[in-house]
């Protein structure tokens, strides 16, 4: 059994905290949300009083936060004054690469281990601990952070060095995004051309235009059962989180001065998206902006 701080408890970090809760180790959590803090105890966790209550005495400390300042002030603030020598950090928050790599190089500097370890799975993963952690750090400390890891999740990959696990993260819904426009920007053209969806789907599915957002979340109703199309895009992943995204992987190419016309654009479309008032629904939802209703 390890005793775990976990801080940000929140629609990813709740289902994550009562999966360590059900695998029997001692969960101490905190959230500025007091209605969470009261889901934790209800499943068995122990509400502290702050994050700094829940480091002090945790062997292991887990954040689930929302961007990079947040993770940035928490450790500053609560976590580096009051852990204790050898606590492992575990931040599971999607946040920028170059504050990833400047925590954990404040953490070195103070004698801890830290992990970059963004999720992917949504919040349905999260609870079924079905989750894919993307992992950035040295061996040793991804070693000792496994077995709970496991718990959280069916996949982990360790992607490299400090930071990579965000580099990982952000790569991949870069992927998305711009992959999830073009799938919609198809459907579109086939509505205009009269050809049916159904027959785009069966073709494309099978063909050079296969790719997950074609197959596994398909952005018009019928063709792919489960995708949020099927229930008026309520999410699944916001539009909102999308865009969050597509925003860190351009501040990320900003900063290694690499190019992503693709990305650029689409980071543009999800930003109109998201101003026109459509964060809250489903990403996928952008079929519904190029098809013109
Ligand atoms: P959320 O807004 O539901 O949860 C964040 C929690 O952090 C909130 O409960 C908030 O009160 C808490 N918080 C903020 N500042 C705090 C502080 N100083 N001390 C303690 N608690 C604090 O967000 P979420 O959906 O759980 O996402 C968390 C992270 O996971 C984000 O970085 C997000 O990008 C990432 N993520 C989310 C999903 C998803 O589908 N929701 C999927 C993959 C990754």
């Amino acid at each position: 059994m390890t005793t775990i701080a976990f801080i940000g408890l929140g629609n990813m970090g709740l289902p994550m905290a009562k999966n360590l809760i059900g695998a029997g180790h001692q969960v101490r959590g905190f959230d500025l949300s007091a209605e969470s803090l009261e889901k934790l105890e209800a499943a068995g966790g122990t509400a502290a009083s702050s994050a700094a209550d829940a480091v002090s005495g945790a062997q292991v400390v887990v954040t689930m936060l929302p961007a990079g300042k947040h993770v940035r002030a928490v450790y500053d603030e609560s976590v580096f004054p009051n852990a204790a020598s050898g606590t492992l950090f575990i931040d599971c928050s999607t946040i920028d690469v170059d504050t990833a790599r400047a925590v954990a190089a404040d953490a070195a500097a103070k004698g801890f281990s830290m992990l970059d370890a963004p999720v992917s799975g949504g919040t349905g993963g999260a609870e079924a601990g079905t989750l894919t952690f993307m992992v950035g750090g040295d061996d040793a400390a991804f070693a000792k952070a496994r077995p709970l890891l496991d718990v959280m999740g069916a996949t982990v990959v360790h992607a490299g060095a400090s930071g990579s696990g965000q580099a990982a993260k952000i790569c991949n819904n870069m992927v998305l995004g711009i992959s999830m426009i073009a799938v919609s920007e198809a459907f579109a053209l086939a509505d205009k051309l009269g050809l049916d969806r159904q027959k785009l789907f069966d073709i494309s599915s099978k063909s050079s235009g296969q790719c997950w957002a074609m197959t596994s979340y398909c952005p018009v109703p019928g063709p792919v059962p489960t995708s949020p199309a099927n229930r008026d895009y309520l999410p699944g992943f916001t539009a909102a989180m999308m865009l969050k995204d597509l925003d860190l992987a351009q501040q990320a190419a900003d900063s290694a001065k690499a190019t992503t016309p693709m990305g650029t654009k689409a980071a543009e479309f999800y930003a109109a998206f998201v101003e026109e008032g459509h964060g809250a629904l489903d990403f996928s939802a952008v079929f519904k902006k190029l098809r013109g209703n």
